[in-house]
């Protein structure tokens, strides 16, 4: 469900004319919907309803940060995943005491910051990070709240490159060290064992993985609870998937299949959803350049790329591309939309039956809100693109277009010697 919607056969964003922004703002741009945002938080609450429970939006997802700011005021937390992110929620205004950190490479100094800031807690994903962890705490002289992220070893059935709950995957620490882990986390100074965490992958469209992993971390609690090891909070992480093509379950069937094996376990319940909070709230916008047409196959090159959104070559994920303004009973055609940049894996789809369009059409990829602006770079020194936040009829740009000196800021021209032997 989003607010992307055709009235008259133009594409709005909520009241907002597509057409009218890309001509104020230039292209590619990203469009984000206020009341798509509000309304996938406000479904996701509900379905933990009755259930003590915190969202932590997975801000790795999309991490502007008026975007941040209008989860915070919505009453979010977040998941973090490094000091830039931490910094990023701060200064969006969000309460530390919200915030967990996950990851498998925090440094000291990502460390010392997260307890300074006084964090929820911090996810640990090794052996070396705890120990780690409590140094840290130490030496600052202060108490580092922890859980263990723990790999249930399952098969999430989603992409390889977004499957992280398998036993081969660099997350988490294995099922048959758990106990260890938390005798040993026992031991260590300044650690307060607050939780315990997982998190499966994502994109994940079957209800199933979810149950399985429920039931695993079910397992491990009780285990250590027979210890005399009480935690405060069970951290789910996040993984629902969008429709970009599949059907995945509805918030109301994820959390029951969730939490169907964790009644009654006396535990606070953190998710952490990124993607199926900001995935469908945003589109990018591009333009067609030219209609190249080979021996063998037809090319839209438009002006945005694989460094505005990877996904496509990354994942080799489906995004749905509508046009900005639709022709009643116009041509069809199946072509590849591919981009300026220099890669044969510059591409947004292939071999796409899609309305005949021509140099100076626009054209919507949708569900890219996720995983989209935040993997922008700028490669081919092309400007990352601008950011826009809609809300009813008024357009917030949240990110200028970078402009050239932008993209060359930190460099330098250094003189060189020169001369065949320098
Ligand atoms: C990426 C990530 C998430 C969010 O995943 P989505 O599929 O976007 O919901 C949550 N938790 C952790 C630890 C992650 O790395």
């Amino acid at each position: 469900m989003n607010y992307f919607t055709y009235q008259d056969n133009r594409l709005f964003a909520e009241d907002v004319a597509i057409g009218d922004l890309a001509a104020r703002l230039g292209t590619p741009l990203y469009i984000y919907s206020a009341r798509t945002l509000r309304r996938h938080y406000r479904v996701l609450s509900e379905a933990f309803k009755g259930t003590d429970s915190l969202i932590c939006f997975a801000m790795k997802a999309l991490s502007n940060l008026s975007i941040l700011k209008l989860f915070g005021d919505l009453g979010a937390g977040f998941d973090i995943v490094s000091v830039g992110e931490l910094m990023r929620c701060l200064r969006a205004g969000a309460d530390p005491g919200k915030i967990v950190f996950s990851g498998v490479g925090k440094t000291d100094e990502e460390i010392e910051a997260a307890l300074k800031a006084k964090i929820l807690m911090i996810n640990v994903e090794s052996r070396p990070e705890l120990h780690r962890v409590s140094a840290v705490a130490q030496r600052i002289n202060l108490q580092a709240p922890v859980s263990l992220r723990v790999n249930p070893d399952l098969d999430p059935g989603t992409h390889p490159h977004i499957s992280t709950g398998h036993r081969d995957s660099k997350f988490g620490i294995p099922l048959s060290q758990v106990d260890e882990y938390y005798a040993e986390a026992r031991g260590l100074k300044n650690l307060e064992l607050a939780g315990l965490s997982t998190h499966i992958g994502s994109q994940i469209t079957e209800t199933a993985p979810f149950a399985e992993a429920g039931e695993k971390v079910a397992k491990i609690i009780a285990g250590l609870r027979a210890q005399g090891i009480a935690l405060k909070y069970l951290d789910l992480g996040g993984g629902l998937g969008i429709p970009y093509q599949e059907e995945p379950p509805s918030p109301a069937q994820y959390s029951a299949a969730l939490l169907g094996p964790l009644r009654n376990i006396g535990l606070k319940i953190i998710i952490e959803p990124g993607r199926v909070l900001v995935g469908n709230a945003g589109i990018l916008v591009t333009k067609v350049l030219y209609v190249k047409e080979t021996d063998v196959k037809r090319f839209i090159v438009v002006d945005g790329a694989m460094n505005d959104l990877i996904r496509p070559v990354l994942y080799e994920a489906y995004h749905d591309i509508v046009p900005v303004v639709r022709r009643e009973g116009g041509d069809r055609q199946t072509a590849d939309v591919v981009g300026p940049v220099c890669e044969s894996g510059d591409f947004f789809a292939r071999e796409r039956d899609l309305p005949a369009v021509d140099s100076g059409d626009l054209i919507a990829v949708m569900s890219a809100g996720a995983y989209g602006f935040v993997m922008a770079s700028n490669y081919n020194s092309r400007p990352r693109a601008a950011e826009v936040l809609v809300e009813g009829t008024v357009a917030h740009v949240i990110r200028e277009r970078d402009t050239f000196e932008d993209i060359i800021r930190n460099e330098k021209i250094v003189t060189l010697k020169g001369g065949p032997d320098a």
